[in-house]
């Protein structure tokens, strides 16, 4: 039994206190360590860096602990109960670490509880403190952790059956909002933190179509007894962790539903979009899931080619729920689709790395992101969701709509529930070819291995729906809607944005006009042919241009003026719109019905 106790004296400087009781320690010397990386976040963050003012103690006699490395520690040998102190600093306002002030608090156990090494599978027990000032005396509390003698919403005492499960659960606690539902019998509950409004009424029932999709799906019992969404509603922000129980997002006060309004907009369809995401994980990757992840190692790194999966067919299935349980119309849908499309054509990185790639590197890549990503890599969930959509039209084109991606699923879970195990490299390619009753090894290796194109496009049409490629309007041009009024014949080749004094080129496309002409990130660009001009200015110049133009450009790179050529290059083709046969109304296959 480990038994910690978690509290804070003065939230607004951001300090939890934390101490941990060892009733049974090593008797060699107990070993102490802290989670490099959080599972779902495939990054190394180093929590240890905000833990301070380690101790530990017997009756109040310190004993010695002596430091191995950035994250673990190894007290001085005792025999009989030790107890450790520290605190934790805690002002990281994402769904990966801790945050506390005065207006709440909230933490994952990754990055505030030390893990007694050896003792990992022994029950925790944690009594959470309401932290002591008068302003908190409002304060409920929310977890999926379960209760050990809490009053609901209320501080008290949680436990874990191990230490994987006591970090698997984050905590809120504040003044926050509850709305409540059930799912397929399942009690649900939405917990809305920050400043916002919303119609509860209308989450809860749109969430509840989610969740009830994806239960089905996979087909009931659900595999928790209770689930928990955790919303931080900010001004502007969006993020998501995926647990077992729950899940933590961050999002816009904007994309909440309002009362009064019935239309779903942009805004709310991204929100649903992202709980729908992490919902699905709840089977796909925190239960399904690599064989590396089995355990996780939380120390280091852990590589696996396999995140194409795990985030792209999540990622594939978050908007399809929607549509599927008739959240969005098949337009609306049509839309997304085509602007994931639409993102992935534009980054050249596609032609450089596979996603078995993206998923195998994401620790220095994907998650590490400069100016320059877009030409060095693919995003494992964007072309990962493209993947899936082929997988699954292929599935249906080849059975006349009797087998799809949703048996791949299945199966998969079922594998789980019958054998706990995680899966290797190629067991959907498997999985996919016997359900097909035919070898797809050859369709399916070049789309997760290869750079070429994917043949999304030759199968959407398949199941009549209208595929139109066309040039990108301006640089608001995501994609998926048809396009009106006249469009440029030539690009830039750069994301630019409106600075002081100027324009500021964010990143280039490699082999773009810009690039070509020697700008480079970071560049201002202050006048074209020896004239001022902004943003706006400059769309419309590309606008009346022809291929082979030329310009002289002015910019600084920090404080030097220089003088560049820039030789405008066509516009490509990269910008997709999907539109469901009209004679049809609906795609064949039965893909995006309910
Ligand atoms: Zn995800």
């Amino acid at each position: 039994m480990v038994r910690y106790q978690i509290s804070s004296h003065d939230p607004a400087s951001h300090y939890f206190s934390v101490s941990m009781t060892i009733e049974n320690p090593d008797p060699e010397g107990q070993r102490l360590r802290l989670p490099n990386w959080i599972p779902g976040s495939y990054m190394i963050r180093d929590f240890s860096r905000n833990l301070l003012d380690l101790q530990a103690s017997v009756d109040g006699a310190a004993l010695k602990i002596e430091q191995h490395d950035k994250s673990n520690w190894q007290v001085e040998s005792y025999v009989g109960a030790i107890r450790i102190d520290y605190k934790v600093y805690a002002l990281d306002l994402s769904v990966r670490a801790a945050h506390l002030d005065h207006t709440h608090g909230y933490y994952n156990g990754s990055s505030v509880f030390l893990e007694a090494v050896g003792q990992g599978d022994a029950a925790c027990e944690v009594l959470i403190e309401r932290p002591a000032p008068d302003y908190c005396r409002d304060w409920k509390l929310a977890t999926s952790l379960p209760r050990n003698g809490a009053a609901a919403w209320d501080f008290g005492e949680y436990r874990a059956a191990d230490y994987d499960e006591l970090i698997d659960h984050p905590v809120e606690m504040g003044t926050f909002e509850r709305i409540a539902f059930e799912a397929c019998g399942v009690p649900h509950d939405i917990i809305l933190s920050g400043r916002f409004s919303c119609d509860h009424d209308r989450l809860a029932a749109d969430l509840k179509q989610v969740c009830e999709h994806h239960i089905r799906f996979f087909g009931e019992p659900a595999p928790m007894d209770y689930y928990q969404f955790q919303v931080l509603a900010v001004g502007d922000g969006y993020g998501g962790l995926e647990h077992r129980a729950s899940t933590s997002l961050i999002a816009s006060r904007n994309s909440l539903p309002q009362v009064g309004v019935e239309e779903v907009s942009d805004d709310y369809r991204e929100f649903l979009g992202l709980c729908s995401h992490e919902y699905f994980h709840t089977w796909n990757v925190k239960r399904i899931k690599p064989a590396a992840y089995q355990p996780y190692d939380l120390q280091q790194e852990v590589y696996t080619d396999l995140l194409w999966a795990f985030e792209g067919i999540t990622s594939y299935y978050d908007d399809l729920a929607l549509v599927r349980s008739g959240l969005i119309t098949h337009d609306s849908y049509l839309e997304l689709l085509a602007r994931t499309m639409t993102r992935v054509q534009r980054g050249r990185g596609r032609q450089r790395q596979s996603t078995a790639e993206s998923s195998f590197n994401t620790w220095t890549k994907f998650y590490q992101q400069d100016e320059n990503a877009a030409n060095a890599i693919v995003s494992y969930y964007a072309k990962g969701s493209l993947i899936a959509a082929c997988i699954d039209l292929k599935l249906r084109q080849a059975s006349g709509g009797e087998r799809s991606l949703d048996d791949v699923m299945r199966r998969l879970w079922n594998d789980y529930r019958e054998t706990g195990e995680g899966i290797s490299s190629n067991r959907i390619q498997q999985l996919v070819s016997e359900i097909a009753g035919q070898d797809l090894d050859g369709f399916i290796q070049p789309m997760i291995y290869g750079t070429d194109e994917l043949p999304l496009v030759e199968l959407l049409q398949s199941a009549g729906i209208e595929v139109t490629q066309r040039v990108a309007i301006n640089s608001q041009d995501k994609g998926g809607k048809a396009a009106e009024g006249e469009l440029p014949q030539v690009d830039f080749g750069a994301m630019l944005k409106d600075d002081s004094g100027g324009i500021l080129i964010q990143r280039l496309r490699e082999g773009g006009s810009a690039q070509i002409a020697g700008l480079s990130p970071g560049d201002q660009l202050i006048a074209v042919d020896g004239l001022r001009l902004n943003l706006g200015q400059l769309e419309q110049r590309l606008l009346r241009a022809q291929p082979g133009d030329r310009w002289q450009l002015h910019a600084f790179r920090r404080d030097e003026l220089h003088v560049f050529e820039l030789a405008l290059q066509a516009a490509e083709t990269d910008t997709f719109v999907l539109q469901a046969d009209e004679d049809e109304g609906t795609p064949r296959y039965g893909w995006l019905a309910g």
